[in-house]
């Protein structure tokens, strides 16, 4: 049967992490395992490496999930107050970058280093670059084939993360593990991911890479107003990473370039007031010169205000309150910070995080299928569901 731990953690990122020195508080005898030598890279990467560690106001309704109220009994069980007590034990700092993202000040590896200090204090053993071949489930627990031998635990979470950014050590073993245990899991997909335009489009746009502008994306019923970034693919920036997580191939984004403003109205007092001014000029006063520039020779709005009639102001304010663009593809999970869907989350208990007709199967994390939208949500999921299958593996 090998080495008997019990508690073992597959996956040293942060779920994992929390997890761990959760149930070694408990007086459990724990061991992480990850098959990266240095894990951790994810959480290295984020916010740009200053760690958009919470968001104050993380609940369901900033969650996407099949089962959209899983996530509630987590959160509020453990919420972002209780990860800024343990921030500040460390004698850590963090700054609210604006309506409650809070990041690092010291940076996503201080993050990294407490969440191992915390591990290491409670006592749960770490074994990196330790691959796990395969899983079987026996009486009392489950057996662990890895490359450095068999190990043996009553209860086993699964902290394996998700699809994205996989040169993290991102793999798809959470799902596999899953579906060989007979826990469903659903369709997965990348989130939080630039968004590719039609080839056409790209064309016209390339120029303008670079660029960013306050705006609204709108998908479907979900809309953002943040900042669009312009790529030389297509678009980025939070307001468009935001709404990729809801978007589905076919599907038009409805792209708003005067958010709070009533571009109708504004450009009928337009015509009246400087009749020979052109639309170009009109936008040039809220975008930027190339922007406004390629928005009306896309659209083929050329001319002076006084030639429009107003069916024609009708189009000029829908082409820019309500421009349609059909993105071809995202940038796929190479880019994706988050994977939406994954290890069906009906199939658990929302206290325990443990498969409900399996009691020493946990699964913390993004592998589950409860995606945060941007602004630290992902990372509290990560905190909260990590402690909640910790107090129970
Ligand atoms: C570029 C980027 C920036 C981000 N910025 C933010 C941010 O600022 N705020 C925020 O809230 N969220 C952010 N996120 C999302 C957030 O980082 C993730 O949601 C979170 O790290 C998921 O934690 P996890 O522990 O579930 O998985 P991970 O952190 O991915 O950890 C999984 C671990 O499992 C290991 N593993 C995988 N497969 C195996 C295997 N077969 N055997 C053994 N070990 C394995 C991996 O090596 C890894 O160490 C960002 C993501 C990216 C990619």
């Amino acid at each position: 049967m090998g080495e008997r731990y019990e508690v073992i953690v597959v996956g040293a990122g942060a779920a994992g992490l929390m997890s761990a020195a959760t149930a070694a508080d408990r007086g459990r005898r724990v061991l992480v395992l990850d098959h990266a030598r240095r894990p951790g890279r994810k959480l290295l990467a984020s916010g740009g490496g200053h760690c958009n560690f919470t968001h104050l106001d993380s609940g369901p309704a900033h969650f996407l999930s099949d089962n959209p109220r899983f996530c509630i009994s987590a959160l509020q069980r453990y919420t972002p107050y209780d990860f800024l007590a343990l921030l500040e034990r460390y004698g850590l700092g963090y700054e609210d970058r604006g309506g409650g993202q809070l990041f690092c000040r010291q940076g996503s590896r201080a993050i990294l280093e407490m969440l191992h200090g915390e591990r290491s204090r409670a006592g749960a053993e770490l074994r990196t670059a330790t691959p796990v071949r395969a899983v079987r489930r026996h009486e009392a627990g489950y057996s662990l084939a890895t490359a450095g031998g068999e190990l043996a635990c009553e209860s086993l979470v699964i902290a394996t993360g998700g699809l994205s950014l996989p040169r993290s050590g991102a793999s798809g073993f959470g799902y596999a593990v899953a579906r060989q245990l007979g826990v469903p899991v659903r369709p997965t997909r990348p989130g939080l991911v630039p968004l590719v335009l039609p080839a056409a489009l790209q064309e016209r746009l390339a120029p303008l890479a670079g660029i960013s502008v306050p705006a609204g994306v709108a998908c479907g019923d979900a809309a953002f107003h943040e900042a669009l970034l312009i790529t030389h693919r297509g678009l980025s920036g939070p307001a468009a990473l935001q709404a990729s997580s809801y978007w589905r191939p076919g599907e038009a984004l409805h792209l708003d370039l005067l958010p709070g403003q009533a571009p109708r109205e504004a450009l009928e007092a337009q015509r009246r007031r400087r009749p020979r001014a052109t639309l170009q000029r009109y936008l040039e006063g809220h975008l930027p010169k190339r922007l406004a520039r390629a928005v009306v020779e896309l659209h083929g709005l050329t001319g002076p205000l006084q030639g429009y009639r107003n069916a024609d102001l009708d189009a000029a304010a829908a082409a820019l309150a309500d421009w349609r663009v059909t993105p071809v593809d995202t940038e796929g999970y190479r880019k994706a910070e988050v994977t939406v869907g994954g290890v069906d989350t009906r199939a658990l208990s929302s206290k325990t995080l443990a498969v409900r007709d399996q009691p020493g199967l946990f699964f913390v994390g993004e592998v589950l299928d409860v995606t945060g939208q941007l602004g630290g949500h992902n990372l509290q999921w990560a905190w909260s569901s990590g402690v909640a299958a910790g107090r129970f593996a």
